[in-house]
């Protein structure tokens, strides 16, 4: 719990000057931050991938959840938006209205993705959260609580536009990654509807090459036409202090979900580096 003080109290001690003073010691922002749950793994059902499918695809993937968390492993679900989502974001885009606006609306659907699977999961514990209630999971965890929450970061009006886009960078994909990072758990789980990452997406290429391992910086270099996740995430990675993985699985094939929630490397691990 020690503090190593170089910053601290130096507000306290009068104006010291702009906090944005370039002279600050690199000592000063290269600290190590607390892990405050490193326990909890943090699992992304994807909107447009799996919830979307319906029960098909949905009914199994909570059935492994609630498998895990009777071995006592502990679990945050995250909840992406999909089809609907991309619907409020193509209109309120045409309609000319600021990122913010887009941001705002676009949180609605992960939201009641979110609300339809905590009643899914009542009966084994399943319980609604915001962002805010994070103070609140150790508690839920000690009751052997599955809380679900929408993956989407709470930027709402103040979220920031990308130079050549007007679509929220910050997405569900993002929302999980910060959460994980602020929790201090080391691998962010994404349940989506492919092996993990290939080449070029293989809904339109058939020929792309499956990739088990990868670095973010590798997968920047590489290029690829598209990705399996929002690229804000990938642009993260290296500055992320404890989430230095990200596991990408398939949801839709039974056992995937349980494996990757008991630490094995199914599907694609992107590293931090
Ligand atoms: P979610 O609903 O979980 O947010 P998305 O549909 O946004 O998931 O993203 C997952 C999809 O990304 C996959 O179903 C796949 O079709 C597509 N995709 C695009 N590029 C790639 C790639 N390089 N490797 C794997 N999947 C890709
Ligand atoms: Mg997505």
């Amino acid at each position: 719990m020690s503090d190593g003080g170089t910053t601290a109290g130096s507000g306290a001690e009068g104006r010291s000057g702009s906090i944005e003073r370039r002279e600050i010691p690199v000592s000063a922002v290269d600290y190590s931050p607390v892990a405050v749950m490193p326990d909890v793994k943090v699992v992304k059902i994807g909107g447009q991938s799996i919830l979307d499918r319906g029960r098909a695809a949905l009914f199994p993937i909570l059935d492994e959840i609630v498998a895990a968390r009777k071995l006592g492993i502990q679990v945050v679900i995250l909840t992406g938006g999909g089809t609907r989502a991309r619907h409020i974001y193509s209109i309120a885009s045409e309609l000319e209205m600021p990122t913010g606006i887009v941001a705002t609306l676009g949180k609605y659907i992960p939201m009641q993705n979110a609300r339809m699977v905590q009643m899914l999961l009542a009966k084994h514990g399943g319980i609604y959260i915001l962002p805010d209630d994070f103070e609140k999971l150790p508690l839920y965890m000690q009751l052997g609580c599955i809380p679900v929450m929408s993956g989407m970061p709470p930027f709402g009006y103040w979220e920031k536009r990308d130079e050549n886009s007007r679509i929220p960078p910050h997405r569900t994909d993002a929302g999980v990654f910060l959460s994980a990072e602020f929790l201090g758990s080391r691998r962010a789980i994404f349940i989506k509807d492919e092996d993990g990452l290939y080449t070029d997406d293989p809904k339109k290429d058939p020929g792309a090459q499956h990739i088990a391992r990868i670095t973010s910086s590798e997968l920047v270099a590489r290029g690829l036409p598209d990705v399996v996740v929002e690229r804000k995430v990938i642009e993260y990675m290296p500055r992320a202090q404890w989430c230095k993985e990200l596991q990408i699985i398939n949801g839709l094939k039974p056992g995937n979900v349980l494996a990757a929630l008991q630490g094995q490397d199914v599907g694609t691990i992107i590293s931090a580096g």
